[in-house]
């Protein structure tokens, strides 16, 4: 799910607050005291704990996409340069779930997601970062769950760290849901003696969520001083689903507060989570060529060209709005798509070297 935040007015936080969650934070990899923002105080359960494992706060720069309704203003916050091998949104939640894993002793993390998991290469990161194992069940296509599924994309990060990657079909996955296959792999390795903590699919429990995304995201700005609507696109479920999720969320912090009253959540799943209309692809290729921010395939592209599109087609919506949108990250996801992104992007030729330049001298030249 992609989260924009819309927002009429001119507020912003002050540099001196921004400076204060700064210097707050501690050293890179260090474990720190959490204190919530006071507008937060009354959520539970607050976490005691987090290790500082990205590289916060990301900046917020404009965002100069080519036609925009008159007026319309529209920044991105760059959640995607929280780090290199550990950026993305993912690595928020996992900066608190991580402290819960030590605290409790664990040795090891299980989680599970999509053969192309941002949330599962970051967590396999962050797991060595602090010496713990990991072990990442992905799904994969029937075709493939038998197979060495090779080093694409976000499989690169992951086996070079060392995760242990088991892979489950999408059929199986179907019927058997993503937390069986999580408790039978616990089974399986505490009977080896093992201390493992499994990390629910994204990473999103009511833990996770203070770190999190859209849930996160619509609790804080309706709590802080922000109170900016929060529109969400939807990129895996109906939006009806993700309504419902969210407020599971919120109650599991005692929020006390109505989910449809926070977010508008609107479908832009196209043809089905993770995969891509050649649409889609080039919406992206265009903003990476325009602005240079190059966005991920499955959620903030998917995103954009949700955006884009109804810009184009109700401008007077937008006329006037200043626009934060939130890049979450997930870059890795486009080593995915080449193939289709192959078509789409051209500018390249033979470099032509003259026969009388080369025949100069007939030396190879090293500078
Ligand atoms: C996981 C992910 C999201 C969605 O985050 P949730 O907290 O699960 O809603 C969005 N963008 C990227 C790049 C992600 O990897």
């Amino acid at each position: 799910m992609e989260v924009k935040i819309q927002s009429g007015r001119e507020e912003q936080t002050s540099s001196s607050k921004m400076n204060g969650l700064l210097e707050s934070r501690g050293t890179f990899l260090s474990l720190c005291q959490y204190t919530p923002p006071s507008w937060a105080a009354q959520l539970g359960p607050i976490p005691s704990h987090y290790y500082a494992l990205g590289h916060l706060p990301t900046p917020i720069h404009r965002w100069n996409l080519p036609d925009l309704p008159t007026n319309t203003e529209v920044w991105i916050k760059r959640e995607d340069l929280s780090g290199m091998q550990l950026s993305g949104n993912k690595v928020r939640k996992l900066e608190f779930l991580m402290a819960d894993a030590k605290a409790k002793g664990a040795d090891c993390i299980i989680t599970i997601g999509g053969i192309q998991s941002n949330h599962c290469r970051a967590t396999a990161v962050a797991a060595r970062y602090l010496n713990l194992d990991c072990y990442l069940i992905l799904r994969t296509t029937r075709a493939e769950v038998d197979e060495n599924p090779g080093l694409i994309g976000n499989l690169l990060v992951e086996r070079m760290v060392g995760a242990n990657i088991e892979l489950i079909s999408m059929e199986e996955h179907a019927q058997i849901g993503s937390v069986t296959p999580c408790t039978l792999l616990k089974e399986r390795l505490e009977k080896d003696g093992r201390k493992p903590y499994v990390i629910p699919v994204g990473g999103s429990n009511s833990l996770g969520t203070c770190g999190g995304t859209t849930a996160g995201l619509s609790l804080g700005s309706h709590l802080s001083s922000l109170k900016a609507k929060v529109h969400a696109f939807s990129v895996c479920d109906d939006p009806d689903n993700f309504y419902d999720y969210t407020q599971g969320l919120l109650n599991g912090l005692h929020a006390g507060l109505n989910s449809h009253d926070l977010i508008s959540i609107v479908n832009a799943e196209g043809i089905g989570y993770a995969m891509s209309k050649v649409e889609e692809l080039k919406c992206v290729c265009q903003i990476a060529e325009a602005t240079g921010v190059v966005l991920d395939p499955v959620y903030s592209g998917k995103a954009a060209f949700q955006m884009l599109r109804d810009m184009v087609e109700n401008p007077s919506k937008w006329e006037g709005r200043k626009v934060l949108f939130i890049h979450s990250g997930g870059l890795l996801g486009m080593y995915d798509k080449m193939q289709q992104l192959q078509p789409l992007i051209g500018k390249w030729q033979r470099f032509k070297v003259d026969d009388s330049v080369l025949q100069v001298d007939g030396v190879g030249k090293m500078f």
